[in-house]
């Protein structure tokens, strides 16, 4: 059987899947895009190389990155999704009926119909009444948006053109599209790996959102595994849910909502640099 050796360029390991079939490839304006099977997680999208989302274990990450301040917000209404072009988050963000209106911006055409294609059941919510499509950067897009409740950003690694979704110049965008109870997640790589990034986004997210913190989550195909969620309030504590975990998941519930997130000896030891790893 072929293999396919994974070499995320910040990783200090590489991953190797079994290839039981490339069932799709082609090359974007902006990425190559690969759909392949493999025997244990199914089938899985590379973009340029790197594993975005696989069948076997989509849910740990959508359901993750979407639900916590889905259940944090009062009641989230209008929600930016930015990236995320298989349409997992748009899932998870229309589990919620107090959801009205869901921008989904992403950069790559291609990128929501190969996932059309080939993870169904994934992008299953993208053609719903309340999303609206917009394939453009996102950082391009939160610069003219208002009255958001929730802004999630769901990109490729923090290289390349995902670049301009982890400045400040951004998340002071995302601040200012934001109603006053708003929240913003992103993804912040592994805090096995990466932690001088982790660190660094708090940083960044702390000269703009009131209330800043993180939590972490398992994620067997992503290099370094322990990945790293930053979330930025303007005053709402993300800890707290506040209303009824009333939606259907897999893994998310009530329970695990606060325990996600890291401690708050450690996350001070984290910021303040004391941590040698
Ligand atoms: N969960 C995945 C991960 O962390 O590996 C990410 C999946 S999703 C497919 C990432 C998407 O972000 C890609 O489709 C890419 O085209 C999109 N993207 C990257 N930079 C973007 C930007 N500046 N604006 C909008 N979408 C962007």
């Amino acid at each position: 059987m072929i293999k396919f050796i994974e070499q995320e360029p910040y990783s200090p390991i590489a991953h190797t899947y079994e290839v039981e079939k490339i069932l799709h490839k082609e090359k974007s304006k902006f990425q190559e895009l690969t759909v392949i099977q493999n025997p244990f997680f199914g089938r899985m999208l590379l973009l340029d190389g790197i594993v975005q989302i696989t069948d076997r274990d989509e849910l740990f990450y959508h359901e993750i990155i979407t639900q916590i301040v889905m259940h944090a917000h009062p009641e989230p209404k209008r929600v930016v999704v930015i990236g995320g072009g298989d349409g997992g988050v748009v899932k998870e963000v229309l589990k919620h009926k107090s959801v009205e209106k869901v921008y989904f911006v992403e950069i790559d055409e291609a990128v929501i119909r190969v996932s059309k294609e080939f993870f169904p059941s994934v992008s299953e919510k993208v053609d719903d009444p309340k999303v609206e499509i917009k394939v453009m950067d996102g950082a391009e897009f939160v610069r003219s948006v208002k009255n958001i409740d929730i802004t999630i950003v769901d990109s490729t690694d923090v290289i390349g053109f995902a670049r301009t979704l982890f400045t400040k110049e951004f998340f002071d965008n995302v601040k200012n599209s934001m109603n006053s109870n708003g929240m913003f997640v992103t993804h912040t790589e592994s805090l096995h790996f990466h932690k001088d990034i982790v660190i660094e986004m708090q940083e960044n997210l702390k000269k703009v959102f009131p209330v800043v913190d993180l939590y972490t989550q398992c994620i067997a195909t992503y290099p370094g595994n322990w990945w790293a969620f930053a979330v930025g309030t303007s005053g709402l504590d993300p800890r707290v849910m506040r209303h009824p975990f009333e939606i259907e998941t897999k893994y998310y519930d009530d329970e695990i909502h606060e325990r996600l997130f890291v401690t708050k000896k450690f996350y001070k030891k984290l910021i303040n640099r004391e941590l040698k790893w």
